[in-house]
């Protein structure tokens, strides 16, 4: 499997950094997990067709995370009309999104136009193509959920946004690559986010093989985060940046 970075940063990060998006793919498949503001550019500057990418995945609906699917269902639309491409895709998300979805469909009609199916699956194990995708429940909003997507024997755990729990830990296993958002420069009362130590603990804690850092804020990109969750976790550490790719 390969994963590509679409976005790497968060709500207020800066010109560097795009807010949340990442792209799983093994032979020829590919799932969207996240698609924040300018996400969908990214999308296309990292090579993918987005006439053919036919899976998105959600983690919580906050617009960084979110936005731009206005954006890609408006480009299946335009592309339906214009370069007639068959247009049926899958959206999957947390409870809420069939509902966003459709107000979405009310502020752009057009929407209703495109072939998509839009699915609630929190808490659930489904298969998508060659994908096994799982969700769970996780602190953040009050329906966020995090995925692992599994295949050929590999699998990537993407927390989403979240906050420290020891069910995150189990759920994400002995996996191959653990993504996890690096909001917090330190911890913070009430704060839905990770700091890089907490991060650094549930991949310990899991035995995972690889950890991804991510969503930086401008206050994380100005301390150590590798060092910070080195502390906890002895594998390797990499810290995302927009485009880049790894194969796992
Ligand atoms: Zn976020």
């Amino acid at each position: 499997m390969r994963l590509t970075v679409l976005g790497s940063g968060c709500a207020i990060s800066g010109a560097n950094r795009y807010p949340s998006g990442y792209i799983v793919s093994h032979n020829g498949e590919s799932i969207i997990l996240d698609l924040g503001y300018g996400c969908f550019k990214q999308l296309q500057k990292a090579g993918f067709d987005f006439t053919k990418t036919n899976s998105l995945l959600f983690s919580h609906l906050h617009c960084d995370h979110v936005n731009d699917l206005s954006a890609f269902c408006f480009s299946r639309f335009v592309a339906l009309q214009w370069l007639r491409k068959p247009a049926k895709f899958n959206v999957f998300g947390p409870k809420g999104i069939r509902k966003f979805f459709n107000a979405l469909a009310n502020i752009y009609p057009q929407l209703k136009d495109v072939d998509a199916a839009v699915r609630e699956i929190p808490n659930k194990k489904i298969g998508i193509g060659k994908f096994t995708v799982q969700s769970i429940r996780v602190l953040h909003n009050e329906n966020s959920i995090a995925f692992s997507i599994s295949a050929a024997g590999r699998r990537i755990v993407y927390g989403g946004d979240c906050s420290y729990s020891s069910k995150l830990a189990k759920f994400a296993k002995h996996a191959d690559l653990l993504i996890l958002e690096c909001s917090l420069a330190k911890e913070t009362a009430g704060q839905m986010h990770l700091t890089s130590q907490q991060a650094g603990q549930i991949a310990a804690a899991a035995a995972a093989k690889q950890l991804m850092l991510t969503h930086f804020y401008p206050s994380t990109e100005k301390i150590d985060c590798r060092k910070k969750a080195a502390r906890f976790f002895k594998g390797k550490i990499l810290l995302a940046k927009d485009l880049m790719r790894v194969t796992v």
